[in-house]
């Protein structure tokens, strides 16, 4: 490694240099990190902003749903996507039987109990909505375009394959992906550690020698430090720790730089150095 920071990128895919002589005394290091497995939404793919966007259009045109503040359906709407998300693997919900689920208990929030077809109406709209306004997270591609250069990059996210294809093909970044590991097809979601080893096995690199980057606590964290996998929480909302500091965290994918040294850098680094702060300048 060279340069000031000791977070510098491992240059090589099959980094070999794992130990130094320090005055004298050979010192031996962890392996550097050798791949890189992301989160999809809200890591990759900014889902809660285009959410917060969706609901703000929808507003304009249902009079009721402006009897709470944006700021609160907003918030509800994404405490329901865990309360009443798919059952992507389990079957029994799809994600469009989910989201009409969702709207009808917001409408129902705002005084409005909607029949069903009126519910899946409104699902649509917020649909429509959310397809237009939709965009990436500050600086992701960037951040992919960076890794992919030096060692394998695959998105695991938890959703339906078909909808999670068509927003690798939206965002353009198929071409820095070498692989995309979807709950739907592999039978089981993250936390599981099953969903991580087809993760690691698709790039083809060994659990210990791999950083996963995703913005969940229960779902990237816990379920990536479970499997072997070195976590980074990206933590972009400034949410409270759930830990003591023994995690690294990421709160922007800018300067781009900044988090690709974070994400390749040492594992035994000290937790609070692992924190990339943004730089207020490039956001
Ligand atoms: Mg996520």
């Amino acid at each position: 490694m060279t340069g000031r920071s000791r977070f510098r990128l491992p240059r090589r895919r099959n980094g070999q240099a794992l130990g130094t002589v320090l005055r004298g005394v050979a010192r031996v290091e962890p392996p550097p990190c050798r791949a890189v497995l992301l989160d999809m939404d809200d890591t990759i793919f900014d889902h809660s902003l285009t959410c917060r966007a969706a609901i703000a259009a929808l507003r304009r045109t249902e009079p009721y749903l402006r009897a709470r503040p944006l700021e609160a359906l907003w918030q509800e709407y994404l405490g329901l996507l865990d309360a009443v998300g798919p059952r992507v693997g389990v079957g029994s919900r799809s994600v469009a039987e989910a989201r009409t689920e969702r709207w009808r208990r917001i409408a129902a929030s705002c005084g409005r109990e909607l029949p069903g077809p009126a519910a899946v109406e409104l699902s649509r709209r917020y649909r429509d909505h959310y397809q237009r306004l939709r965009r990436a997270v500050p600086g992701a591609r960037q951040l992919l375009e960076h890794l992919h250069r030096h060692v394998p990059v695959v998105v695991v996210t938890n959703n339906e394959v078909a909808e999670q294809e068509e927003k690798v093909r939206f965002l353009g970044i198929g071409p820095l992906l070498d692989g995309l590991v979807v709950s739907e097809a592999v039978g089981v979601g993250k936390p599981d550690p099953r969903i991580f080893e087809v993760a690691v096995s698709a790039a083809n690199v060994p659990a210990s020698e791999t950083t996963m980057l995703g913005d969940s606590w229960t779902s990237d964290v816990l379920g990536a430090r479970a499997a072997g996998i070195r976590p980074v929480w990206f933590n972009r909302f400034r949410r409270p720790r759930p830990d003591g500091g023994s995690v690294a965290e990421l709160r922007s994918l800018r300067p781009v730089r900044r988090a690709v040294d974070l994400l390749l850098g040492p594992r035994e680094t000290a937790p609070n150095r692992l924190v990339a702060r943004e730089d207020a300048s490039e956001l």
